[in-house]
């Protein structure tokens, strides 16, 4: 009769005895992460786009409203590739300001302007309240090839920390990539691109999104033996729509696991066994990262509130009341 192995001591396993009991015996041992309850929640920021349209401008809000409650430290407003979003972008952020308890970053980039045009920009920002900018080098617009500097403007986002210090005194988020800026000449060069961000005023970074918690959690360690000290913040992005996210992350640099479009497999058309797995994916990254010690997490919330706030409540984030 076939038999499994079986532990040392313990008689061969019948095949009637395979399967779950076989596992548990032979196999690795896992340990449970800690009861969500166990850990702090960490602090949770939340990214936005500027809407376009009346209709995208209601959802924003919508989900704004949705998400003040949890108190996050900070939420930002995105900046079009090649800026083309800039009026929306400041309508947005003087919204946040006046309308709500929530405190704004702006996303500000070097495409497409001149030195004195962002200046002014930040200038403008500084006037209305805004002291956080989330300060990027930026993507030209879709279809026009390679970033080209503008001739007057800032090069690299190094170049737009030290200018943005020069206006105020801001707080200045910068962008890391745990798995390296597509450009970049390698991975030491895009961590010393990091160091001359910090080195040049910037207070924190946050990354790019990833799906492998590993990933970042290496990313921490090269960065602390690169001298940077400064809160390295993750970024996550729930996945609602896997097929969108393939394609982009090809772009950006970001790798997609072969298990994550195994979980997304078929559900092209269903949209609500997606959330729930979104949900479920997104909600064990973060909580990984909790249980590693990470006290700061940033969502990519592309302007839809459930997964979010579903996600923070399982960090053990709740409502505040207004005040
Ligand atoms: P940089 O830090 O300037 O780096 C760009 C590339 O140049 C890297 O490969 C770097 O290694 C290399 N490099 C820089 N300086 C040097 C040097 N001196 N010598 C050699 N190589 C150098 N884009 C938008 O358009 N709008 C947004 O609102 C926006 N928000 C974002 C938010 C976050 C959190 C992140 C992570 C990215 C965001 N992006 C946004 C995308 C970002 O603009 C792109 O990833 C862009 O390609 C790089 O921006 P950066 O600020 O990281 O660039």
């Amino acid at each position: 009769m076939d038999s499994t192995p079986s532990p040392r001591g313990t008689p061969p396993l019948t095949p009637a005895a395979a399967g779950t009991l076989a596992r548990w015996l032979t196999g690795p041992r896992i340990g449970a992460l800690p009861a969500p309850t166990d850990l702090p929640p960490p602090a949770l920021s939340f990214e936005f786009s500027p809407p376009r349209t009346e209709k995208l401008e209601a959802q924003l809000w919508a989900c704004i409203r949705r998400l003040e409650p949890l108190a996050p430290r900070f939420v930002s407003v995105t900046y079009g590739a090649g800026g083309s979003t800039q009026a929306y972008t400041h309508a947005t952020v003087a919204r946040l300001v006046a309308e709500t308890s929530l405190t704004p970053a702006a996303h500000l980039t070097c495409v497409g302007a001149t030195r004195e045009e962002v200046d002014a920009v930040a200038r403008q920002y500084w006037d209305a309240g805004v002291r956080h900018i989330v300060a990027l080098r930026g993507d030209p617009p879709a279809g026009s090839g390679g970033y080209e500097p503008h001739p007057g403007g800032y090069a690299q986002a190094a170049d737009l920390v030290a200018g943005l210090k020069r206006v105020a005194p801001f707080e200045i988020s910068v962008g890391a990539y745990p798995e390296t800026h597509p450009a970049a000449v390698s991975p030491e060069a895009d961590l010393d691109n990091l160091k001359r961000k910090i080195d040049a005023g910037a207070n924190r970074a946050i990354t790019q999104y990833f799906f492998e918690t590993e990933v970042f959690l290496r990313f921490l360690d090269r960065a602390l033996a690169a001298g940077i000290t400064v809160p390295v913040v993750p970024g996550i992005l729930p996945v609602s729509n896997f097929t969108q996210v393939a394609r982009f992350s090809a772009m950006c640099g970001a790798s997609v696991p072969g298990w994550l479009a195994r979980l997304f497999e078929g559900l092209e058309e269903d949209p609500t066994t997606r959330g729930m797995i979104a949900a479920v994916v997104a909600a064990e990254q973060a909580r990984l990262l909790q249980a590693n010690g990470v006290d700061e997490i940033h969502f990519y919330t592309l302007n839809r509130p459930d997964l979010t706030y579903a996600i923070s409540h399982l960090l053990g984030a709740r409502p505040k009341a207004a005040g």
